[in-house]
């Protein structure tokens, strides 16, 4: 396995070393080239998910295929702009007759590995980036979606040279073995404890890495908030893609004066979206392994079902389930949940709420919902997460004005839009300076040039 991948980073070494991916037109076409391939493959890759997650077609377009065909016509109008040097003003009392520029370069070889919840997503849209900035790429899907690796690896196939792109199928070992080669950059999506696994690899090479990881996202649903809008979208957050969504809602704190009210109406929700029963309702996702299933189950013994708490393990299925009289103590509350389970807890006073967030890792996300202005500029105030949305949840994802990605132990480096272009390139800095004179200030004897010097320095 090692030989191989090795053998194939020596062509695609040869293939980014041809100056090839340079050229701005070249990745443009390349960028074409991609959507062409997702258009030709939209229904395996939709019916693949399927298999994969039991994901409707809608889910499916909405969180996957169509995020990434956004991205690719957002590259492709903007790639020839956001490429062209960045001319920035020079200190021409420090250095005279010069101008700078920063021009972003290609890394080289980058390796993206995918995670399992949005399979087709994680993998292509960190790829639309990589190929923006010009890198060669290889691709590691997830080995516990196997149709969706599976159309991934046919339509790359198809659609590229491995030289340029390649697609290694394949669980831990392969990525084992893939982490142990020298690449130029990696991103990784994925749990905690492999995002650690992975910056330990790179490090042996100093390889630059962005980490999107995960961890408990908490929900503060405030007395003066919109009950009726706050419940529709934390139920629609928590439950799309059956809660397996890095920046779901992972927990509840629910103002105790509007508690109850609070309750009913998620329950109306979900009972909306998913009938009386989500086994049968087609847009209800599965969880991702029987493990996982059984995983989550363990988090309902012993505790407060307020609504669901239903499962049928060999179908991977956890009905949506609030749980109350929820402890910081409960098993429920002491890792990432990533499925359909919402723990929910009562609050008195702001205060409390943001001592409970602060005295945890930093979250991936965090969500705040109230009408009062000033209340929501505090409770940004007074936390720190990768991202946050207020009177919402999980839509500052879909934005790709903005960088998307953690802060602490929820991962580091950011994507999407135009960052997706900047993360996979390298900024250097060229200042280039006229001959015809030398001002010969820096050079020894110093005798008495400090003064001057100290004056332009503080300026
Ligand atoms: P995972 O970490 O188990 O797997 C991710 C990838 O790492 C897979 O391709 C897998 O083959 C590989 N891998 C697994 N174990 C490995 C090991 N020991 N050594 C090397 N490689 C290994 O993640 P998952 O269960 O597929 O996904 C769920 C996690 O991903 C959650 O924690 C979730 O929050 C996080 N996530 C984060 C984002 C984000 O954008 N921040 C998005 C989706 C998921």
């Amino acid at each position: 396995m090692s030989q191989d991948i090795h053998r194939n980073m020596q062509v695609q070494r040869d293939f980014f070393n041809s100056f090839q991916t340079r050229d701005v037109n070249f990745r443009i076409d390349q960028l074409k080239t991609l959507q062409k391939a997702i258009i030709a493959y939209e229904e395996r890759i939709y019916q693949a998910l399927w298999e994969d997650l039991h994901k409707s077609e809608f889910e499916a377009f909405v969180t996957e295929v169509g995020m990434v065909l956004k991205e690719l016509s957002l590259h492709i109008r903007k790639l020839q702009r956001w490429s062209r040097p960045e001319r920035v003003s020079t200190n021409q009392l420090i250095h005279f007759w010069s101008t700078s520029r920063i021009i972003r370069e290609p890394y080289g070889l980058v390796l993206i590995i995918a995670p399992s919840n949005y399979p087709f997503l994680l993998l292509m849209a960190p790829l639309v980036g990589a190929i923006s900035a010009g890198n060669c790429a290889s691709l590691k899907p997830s080995e516990l979606t196997p149709h969706t690796s599976e159309i991934i690896a046919e339509m790359m196939a198809e659609f590229f040279t491995p030289s340029y792109i390649s697609v290694y199928q394949g669980g831990v070992e392969m990525s084992r073995s893939l982490l142990s080669e020298k690449w130029d950059y990696i991103f990784f999506t994925g749990s905690k404890v492999v995002g650690q696994i992975v910056m330990a690899a790179a490090s042996r090479f100093l390889t630059p890495v962005t980490l999107e990881l995960g961890g408990k996202n908490p929900c503060i649903v405030d007395e003066d908030a919109n009950l009726k809008r706050a419940a529709a979208r934390i139920a629609w957050g928590k439950l799309v893609n059956a809660g397996q969504t890095c920046i779901a809602p992972d927990y509840l704190f629910v103002h105790k004066k509007v508690k109850q009210e609070f309750l009913e109406l998620l329950k109306k929700n979900i009972q909306k979206y998913y009938g009386a029963n989500s086994k049968e309702s087609i847009d209800y996702v599965r969880i991702i392994t029987v493990q996982k299933t059984e995983r989550l189950a363990d988090f309902l013994k012993g505790m407060n079902t307020y609504f669901g708490g239903d499962m049928n393990f060999s179908e991977r299925y956890i009905s949506p389930t609030i749980l109350v009289d929820v402890r910081p103590e409960d098993p429920v509350m002491q890792e990432e949940i990533f499925g359909p389970i919402l723990p929910v807890m009562e609050f008195e006073t702001l205060s409390e709420v943001i001592g409970f967030v602060n005295a945890h890792e930093k979250p991936l996300a965090l969500y705040y919902f109230s009408r009062i202005r000033k209340k929501q500029d505090f409770v940004l105030a007074s936390t720190s997460s990768g991202g946050a949305s207020i009177n919402d949840v999980i839509v500052h994802f879909a934005s790709e004005t903005m960088p998307f990605g953690g802060v602490g132990s929820s991962g580091m480096g950011g994507y999407h839009g135009k960052f997706s272009f900047e993360t996979f390139s390298h900024k250097r800095s060229v200042l280039k300076k006229a001959t015809w004179i030398d001002v010969p200030l820096r050079y020894p004897p110093y005798r008495n040039k400090l003064a001057f010097v100290k004056w332009a320095f503080r300026r």
